[in-house]
């Protein structure tokens, strides 16, 4: 309502910590949001589209010195590799913020001390655990272990104590605040299952937020009290404040503020749908209307990410398919809030299906029909029959519903709605057949009515595919004769006889390159060995380490299995028991070699199918 009559849209990512790289999992949300920004812009919205880097923190400070670099050289390394990963992916945003640049910072400055004036923000000591890696401190009901540290649930890491003078933002004389709100605006958080999530997280009571470090060197300091250090998700929520003019350009900071989306990854919701309208409530600025937690890309049944060593680098899909099919793929495998599963194989099919098939196809032969049979340019065509009358209106109808989908971040729907439509052109020439008409010079006007009306629907089909493929509904675009840009259409007023005869069509490229999929993946495995190096072995959790139970054990008796090349039984003593184990190491001992001699054992390994009480043994000769 607010939205419509003031006519702007301003939507953010979450700005990409320096100390991963960017991968499959950043793509994706960059992607939603450059989607977004574009359909807003085709409907005449004034947008703004926020993206950037976050920059500081203890993480950084670590990394960058074991590289042998100072923290802003690895940022300004890593900011490099994003900003090149959106230009490929044609990313349109309006404002690359990073949270070292001196405007954010003393922005951040100034709402610190705000908050403290107002005394929303007080000193005293903190201890508890704290995940260097998530930059987070854990919370109480963290269960110890018995090396006097816990275990982060985000990353599996080990997080240490830390005790320490530090500032506090009264987070919990906002819990009322923040449920009165979420019950007043349901559509803050989305979806909805999210906003249930966080609404009985805040009903279990809010503690006061510990928001500095006097530990961490790298990054914005308290204003009067520079040994500590603001907490890195205090300074880096900010940026969505300054990154549109907050404290250095306050007409485009009141144009644009508050946001209509905050996107985010559904692990960092907590930090966007608590603390940060928190934050802003207590600095008396007006709240974003929604925080959208999108689901994640997972590879093998695992999130993506750098500690989980699976990230996919886009790169290598970018340099064979350029960035529409990547966009498409991501965009319309899965709703946004959902996580997906990538596999090589379904992206190779839906380009080879729904792009090279689907919409390649139809441009294909529809211009070159058209710059075969009338030198491209469509003469005036026959009257309109039931059939073409059909695809005008049925081309009316989806772009209803590809608008409302898209409005309501359905993306998948959207394209799932436009593919619908795009073979219902398809099927309107494959049953005109116009290539036999193109035969009989009696039928030269039908003909023509045939192209136009494929011409038409397809000018209007770029249209609504142009936010997901920008690039590619560009291209068909010029195709088709079109002198103003395709981003001068008004969404809105589109319509199917838009399209004008006059206009000279030109022979198209093909768009979609059809690839093989054993071709494909010979050739990534090839870059990847080349490019970087990967590990063989797929990575072990530190959960799934904690599970083995090692003993240290003195081998009793040995002998081979009958029947058997490689495989020695064993009765181990491990202590409290005497174990009969079997081991694959009759090619390197001989039984005789191993009695007496001390191994180490993982007593907990799943019994395998050796009959019997036998176990199959790991172990290690010390
Ligand atoms: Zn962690």
């Amino acid at each position: 309502m607010e939205k419509n009559s003031k006519k702007t849209f301003y939507i953010t990512t979450p700005i990409y910590y320096v100390n991963d790289v960017p991968h499959i999992g950043h793509a994706y949300t960059t992607i939603i949001a450059d989607t977004l920004a574009r359909f807003k812009k085709l409907c005449g919205n004034e947008v703004f589209f926020l993206t950037g880097t976050d920059e500081h923190g203890q993480k950084i400070e670590k990394s960058a010195a074991e590289k042998g670099l100072s923290p802003i050289e690895l940022a300004d390394r890593v900011v490099m590799r994003f900003k090149n990963l959106w230009q490929s992916l044609n990313i349109s945003y309006d404002n690359f913020i990073r949270t070292t640049a001196p405007r954010h910072e003393a922005g951040v400055q100034k709402i610190f001390q705000k908050l403290q004036e107002k005394g929303d923000i007080y000193k005293g000591t903190y201890s508890g655990y704290y995940c260097v890696s998530c930059e987070n401190f854990l919370s109480d009901d963290v269960p110890l272990e018995e090396g006097g540290y816990k275990i982060c649930a985000d990353c599996e890491k080990q997080a240490g104590e830390v005790a320490e003078e530090c500032y506090f933002f009264k987070l919990s004389s906002n819990q009322e605040k923040l449920l009165d709100f979420y019950s007043k605006n349901p559509e803050f958080v989305r979806p909805k299952t999210r906003m249930n999530e966080v609404t009985s997280f805040v009903k279990q009571g809010l503690k006061d937020l510990s928001i500095t470090r006097t530990t961490v060197k790298w990054g914005v300091k308290v204003p009067g009290d520079p040994k500590h250090t603001i907490y890195v998700w205090f300074d880096a929520l900010h940026n969505y404040l300054t990154g549109i003019g907050y404290d250095w350009d306050m007409e485009l900071f009141n144009k644009f503020w508050p946001a209509d989306v905050h996107l985010v990854g559904k692990d960092i919701l907590r930090f966007h749908a608590i603390f940060w309208p928190a934050f802003l409530m207590a600095a008396g600025f007006p709240l974003p209307e929604t925080v959208y937690g999108h689901g994640w890309w997972m590879k093998d049944g695992t999130k993506i990410s750098k500690s989980r060593g699976n990230v996919l680098d886009p790169d290598i899909i970018l340099e064979t398919f350029g960035s529409d099919p990547l966009r498409y793929f991501l965009l319309r495998e899965v709703p946004i809030g959902l996580d997906g599963n990538f596999s090589h194989e379904g992206f190779l099919h839906r380009v080879n299906s729904d792009l090279a098939n689907d919409l390649g196809n139809l441009v294909q032969r529809t211009l070159t029909m058209i710059v075969n049979y009338f030198n491209g340019r469509i003469p005036d065509p026959d009257e309109e029959k039931e059939a073409d009358k059909k695809l005008r209106e049925d081309f009316q109808d989806i772009k209803k519903r590809a608008y409302q989908h898209y409005e309501e971040y359905n993306l998948n729907r959207a394209l799932e709605e436009i593919w619908v439509y795009i073979n219902t052109v398809n099927k309107y020439l494959a049953d005109n057949e116009p290539w036999l008409m193109a035969k009989d010079e009696h039928k030269r006007g039908a003909l023509a009515r045939v192209l136009f009306q494929a011409a038409s629907a397809l000018r209007a089909i770029t249209t609504l595919i142009f936010p997901v493929m920008p690039e590619s509904s560009e291209k068909i675009w010029s195709y088709l004769g079109e002198k103003s840009a395709l981003t001068q259409i008004d969404f809105n007023s589109l319509k199917f006889e838009d399209y004008q005869p006059v206009n000279l069509i030109q022979k198209p490229a093909p768009l979609f390159p059809r690839v093989d999929l054993k071709e494909f993946l010979k050739e990534e495995s090839g870059k990847k060995e080349t490019g970087q190096k990967e590990k063989k072995m797929s990575e072990v959790t530190y959960e799934e380490f904690r599970k083995m139970d090692f003993r240290v054990g003195k081998i009793l008796e040995a002998e081979k299995v009958e029947g058997t090349k490689k495989l020695i039984k064993m009765k181990i003593d491990i202590g409290e028991e005497v174990r009969q184990m079997i081991s694959g190491i009759a090619d390197t001992y001989s039984p005789e070699d191993l009695i007496e001699k001390k191994v180490v054992v993982i007593i907990n390994l799943k019994p395998a199918s050796f009959g019997g009480s036998v176990r199959k043994l790991c172990c290690w000769l010390l």
